[in-house]
């Protein structure tokens, strides 16, 4: 790292991460190039934001390209790229209008508004929205309060009421949480911050029968799952389930901020003129970067090659010892290690090691590799994880 870095970030800047030793200066493909010119392999992409790698071309060229030519005007007017990126994304999933915003947690705000205002039109005036123990939904006050496993920290309190938090994949007890007041379930169809822990078939068709039956609307946040990370465009269409609401951000704009919450086009239009409303959302440079990576990404081939990767992938984990299991879908893996191994102790052997990777629970190494990573960065990968755990155990 450059001399005082560390220092001036500690004196700077609000502590609220934990982060590694090192400063990372440039990005190509699947590779990042720390202060020092080290080599490393990235197999997180900046939490599943740069899935086609580091400076995608692309990408870079269409923000490039953008940036010469106007960079915000606000949404009190019209700019084409944002309409282009609206309707492709509608059209490539489900259907009705899209509002833009810029980031994760500011589109689940967008379905929380859609689905409240939705459930006061059909007369329910407490609503409640259920969610699920494990869900990551953000970070701002109303995607805190749907994410069960941080809204209980006393000290960033009140939370914003009416929501109602049930066990994860268990279909009884969401039954059972569902009543009259329900005006939504709000769900990540895999758990991705938890430690990657995908939703049964089960409790998918179960949240969608009881939504149908009562007139609730089913919400997928798809941050972390969209935009080809599972193999598919969206995790949803690999399920038996099709969402009312659909959220999406960190892929969309390949390493731009953007987000965006679409609603089925039977749901159609539900927020109105002064309902919502963001400054920077969706302006040109945004909505040119991700519709330069959905034209990439919503592409057959692209997600043929991250399903066979992600098998391929998985097979060649299982086969490691210290391994007990490898969840998840397409290139959205969780690692499980044996019980006597720290997944961080392991994350940081293999940042030593050169390779980029994250441990969201002790027992998990999670791994989110860009889409552009190689057989044989692939396999690098594998002999790398192999050798970490060899070294914890005390190995050479
Ligand atoms: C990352 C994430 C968010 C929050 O996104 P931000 O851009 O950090 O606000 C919300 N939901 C899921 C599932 C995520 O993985």
């Amino acid at each position: 790292m450059k001399a005082g870095l560390k220092e001036r970030e500690q004196r700077f800047l609000m502590q609220t991460y934990r982060r590694a030793e090192v400063e990372f200066v440039r990005g190509e493909g699947a590779l990042l190039f720390d202060e020092d010119g080290r080599e490393y392999l990235d197999l997180l992409s900046g939490i599943s934001v740069a899935s086609l790698g580091h400076c995608a071309p692309p990408v870079t060229g269409a923000v490039q390209r953008q940036a010469g030519e106007l960079l915000h005007v606000s949404n009190l007017f019209y700019t084409e790229p944002m309409v282009d990126l609206a309707e492709r994304l509608s059209t490539r999933s489900i259907g009705g209008p899209v509002f833009f915003c810029n980031s994760g947690a500011e589109a689940n705000e967008c379905a929380i508004k859609v689905a409240r205002k939705h459930a006061h039109g059909r007369g329910v005036t407490d609503p409640e929205i259920i969610v699920f123990e494990g869900d990551f939904h953000g970070r701002t006050y109303g995607a805190l309060s749907a994410t069960p496993g941080l809204c209980g920290n006393p000290a960033l309190g009140p939370m914003l009421p009416g929501f109602k938090s049930t066990a994860f994949d268990d279909p009884a007890g969401l039954e059972a949480a569902f009543g009259p007041k329900t005006a939504a379930v709000l769900m990540e169809p895999i758990q991705g911050e938890a430690g990657i822990f995908p939703v049964s078939g089960e409790t998918l068709a179960t949240a969608r029968r009881l939504c149908d039956e009562s007139g609730a609307l089913l919400i997928f946040d798809e941050v972390q799952t969209g935009v080809g990370r599972t193999g598919s465009l969206w995790a949803y269409e690999q399920t038996a389930a099709r969402p009312d609401v659909l959220t999406t951000a960190k892929a969309l704009g390949g390493g731009v901020a953007i987000g965006a919450c679409v609603n089925s086009e039977s749901l159609g239009q539900v927020l109105e003129a002064g309902d919502h409303g963001s400054t920077f959302a969706a302006g040109p440079v945004a909505a040119s970067a991700a519709l330069a990576v959905l034209e990439t990404v919503d592409e057959p081939g692209v997600l043929r090659r991250i399903r066979d990767l992600g098998g391929q992938l998985s097979k060649q984990l299982l086969e490691v010892d210290g391994i007990r299991d490898v969840r998840g879908r397409g290139l959205m893996l969780g690692v499980g290690l044996d019980e006597s191994l720290d997944a961080r102790a392991l994350c940081a052997e293999l940042l030593e090691r050169g390779f980029v990777t994250n441990s969201p629970r002790p027992d998990t190494l999670r791994l989110l590799p860009p889409f552009v990573l190689s057989d044989e960065q692939a396999s690098s990968a594998v002999a790398a994880i192999a050798a970490g755990i060899t070294r914890l155990r005390g190995g050479t």
